[in-house]
């Protein structure tokens, strides 16, 4: 049975942009009328090239956003409706660069701490032995309670952040590229951790990422993201197996930077990223499209359920074309 902890419908976010000279300030679209579930327990991978929303995406789950349009649900509770410190309660992030998401003037023991005092926990005799307990449940000694952030290495840093976003036991954590500011021998630790803490404490994620390797490796779910739209939803398997649209199987088809844990695809689609003030018209991916048709450009695709969702005319009408192999890595 559906039991969704997140639930966005046709929520849309606009920015309004200066254009440049002469054409004053456009619309920019960033989320552009998704409408997404996250089903309690599950992992879902949100991926897609830089600007394609994810971000605002999560801001808005956030609450550091408000949607421009449409309604955004978390547990039940409507964001924009509930304070910021309710949404809190639920829902915490966990940061790419948790060096800069670390107060260095704080103690590590009172950066875990800090929810407890910003929720006004009404038991401040325990939240010594709290921090502890959840230092010792991600593997950190408790022996650097009282060292600072600069005294600890990049993996013992983000597992402080993974403390301090779960000693208030939220339902959602939102993980933003958790692991691609680090050395490539601790990332598989940090995730592997995020593993177990998912089933020790019943954590749904939301794993924002530009690695592909990492999404198949913790998502359950995908869904990919472009110029503001979901245009593939599925479970990662028959995503990654099977992807359906043609983004998603440039996206899988690409080849991975050199550079270690940062993973940004070079897709090779050709055409450039479109300006997002200006988007293309009908399908916003044709002009980058192989297997563009003559109407793709002038009617937007619907959105076609297939077991998950996929948003092209190459399966309206239950049509369709056979993926391509993936690139062996
Ligand atoms: Fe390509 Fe047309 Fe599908 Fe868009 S709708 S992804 S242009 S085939």
């Amino acid at each position: 049975m559906s039991d969704p902890v997140i639930e966005a419908s046709d929520v849309t976010r606009t920015f309004m942009i200066s254009a440049g000279f002469m054409r004053g300030k456009q619309p920019l679209h960033a989320v552009n009328g998704i409408s997404l579930n996250v089903e309690r327990g599950e992992v879902l991978g949100i991926v897609g090239e830089s600007g394609c929303g994810k971000t605002t995406l999560a801001k808005m789950m956030l609450g550091l956003l408000e949607p421009t349009s449409g309604t955004l649900r978390l547990d039940g509770k409507l964001v924009g409706a509930a304070h910021r410190i309710e949404v809190a309660r639920i829902l915490q992030p966990i940061f790419q660069d948790p060096y800069s998401s670390l107060n260095p003037r704080k103690s590590i023991g009172d950066i875990i701490m800090l929810p407890l005092k910003v929720q006004n926990d009404p038991d401040p005799a325990t939240w010594r032995k709290r921090a502890e307990d959840i230092m010792d449940l991600v593997g950190l000694p408790t022996r650097v309670y009282n060292n600072y952030p600069n005294q600890l290495s990049g993996g013992q840093r983000q597992r402080v952040a993974i403390a301090r976003a779960l000693i208030n036991r939220p339902k959602i954590v939102i993980c933003d590229e958790p692991t691609s500011a680090l050395d490539v021998s601790v990332q598989s630790q940090i995730l592997n951790l995020l593993q177990d803490l998912r089933g020790e404490f019943g954590l749904t994620y939301v794993l924002i990422s530009h690695n592909l390797a990492v999404v198949e490796h913790m998502a359950t779910r995908v869904a990919v993201m472009y110029l503001g739209r979901i245009v593939e939803q599925a479970d990662t398997d028959t995503l990654f197996k099977a992807p359906k649209h043609p983004y998603t199987q440039a996206l899988l088809g690409s080849v991975l930077t050199p550079e270690p844990g940062l993973g940004v695809p070079d897709t090779h689609l050709g055409a450039a990223y479109p300006n997002p003030i200006d988007p293309p018209s009908g399908c916003t991916f044709h002009p980058r499209c192989a297997q563009v048709m003559d109407h793709c450009s002038k009617q937007a695709p619907p959105a076609v359920a297939n077991g998950g969702m996929v948003e092209c005319h190459l399966y309206a009408h239950g049509g369709g074309r056979k993926s391509p192999k993936r690139k062996s890595k």
